[in-house]
């Protein structure tokens, strides 16, 4: 299983010389087991994998939507490979709302807001419907198991577990008091947990300004602990605050790795290969 990091940051791209280090990218991750290519989330990170895509001999791959706020679908217009009619994708993806994942999709693409619609991309699309706590399959050996996470309108954590490696995406999430006993469960033994680390305890309860409690995001400490119960190996600080700089960033991955050994912030480019 090899990782790839395309694009790290939350809510929305921070292009500049202060976010160039880590990147200023929205969240996009490639997961290759073998011969198969799975992306998760479709940010802005989602253009630079496609152009890489292009690349290869590849023309397939599946993508799985956490859900679909702009920082999680605004790379796929921009995805270059499903121009092409050669290529085909399965995209994955719960909604909660009242439409479906195409007519979700679709919605970004409706003119104004697009000048090419869904309907008229020459790449096939074929849309699967995901629900929460699902267990399937992609091929004879890449099981995908998903997790619902605490975001306004919901999000879905996935699980991948392929030849006994295990990665786990667990980004939008909103910790509450508890420990998330069924994060925690759907973490366990994970190779790799890549966690929503937007905000410092600090920003989070308001000491350093406006606290941050109820905005559908969590911290590092928060996502030390679920590693920690979990017994998850490498510990991956995702989904970074648009107002963190490369020098805020190094500091907080500092800290927590003082918490955590094996831990690191996501940067544009980072692979990890198991
Ligand atoms: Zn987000
Ligand atoms: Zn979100």
């Amino acid at each position: 299983m090899k990782i790839r990091f395309w694009g790290v940051r939350g809510s929305i791209a921070t292009p500049g010389k202060e976010t160039a280090k880590f990147g200023g990218n929205t969240s996009c991750i490639e997961v290759q087991c073998g011969d198969k290519l799975l992306i998760f989330d479709g940010g802005t990170g989602l253009r630079l994998l496609g152009n890489h895509f292009a690349q290869t001999d590849l023309h397939q791959a599946y993508i799985f939507f956490s859900h679909f706020h702009w920082d999680h679908i605004q790379g796929f217009p921009f995805f270059m490979p499903v121009y092409n009619p050669k290529n085909s994708f399965v995209l994955f993806g719960e909604n909660k709302l009242a439409n479906t994942l195409e007519e979700t999709l679709s919605g970004q693409m409706a003119q104004p807001n697009f000048p090419v619609a869904l309907k008229q991309l020459p790449g096939r699309l074929t849309f699967e419907h995901t629900e929460s706590n699902a267990q399937f399959t992609i091929g004879n050996d890449i099981t995908i198991q998903t997790c619902p996470l605490n975001h306004p309108s919901g999000a879905t954590s996935f699980k991948i577990t392929y030849k006994n490696k295990v990665f786990v995406y667990a980004s939008d999430h909103e910790h509450t008091d508890k420990l998330d006993e069924r994060l925690v469960q759907h973490s366990e033994n994970a190779d790799v947990l890549v966690y929503d680390s937007t905000y410092t305890e600090e920003e989070y309860y308001g000491v350093t300004g406006q606290s941050k409690k109820g905005w559908g995001h969590s911290t590092w400490n928060e996502g030390v602990k679920v590693a920690k119960a979990a017994k998850a190996k490498k510990f991956v600080l995702f989904h970074h605050d648009p107002l963190h700089d490369d020098k805020f960033i190094s500091s907080i991955e500092k800290k927590a790795k003082k918490a955590h050994k094996d831990s690191i912030a996501a940067h544009e480019g980072l692979e990890i290969k198991l």
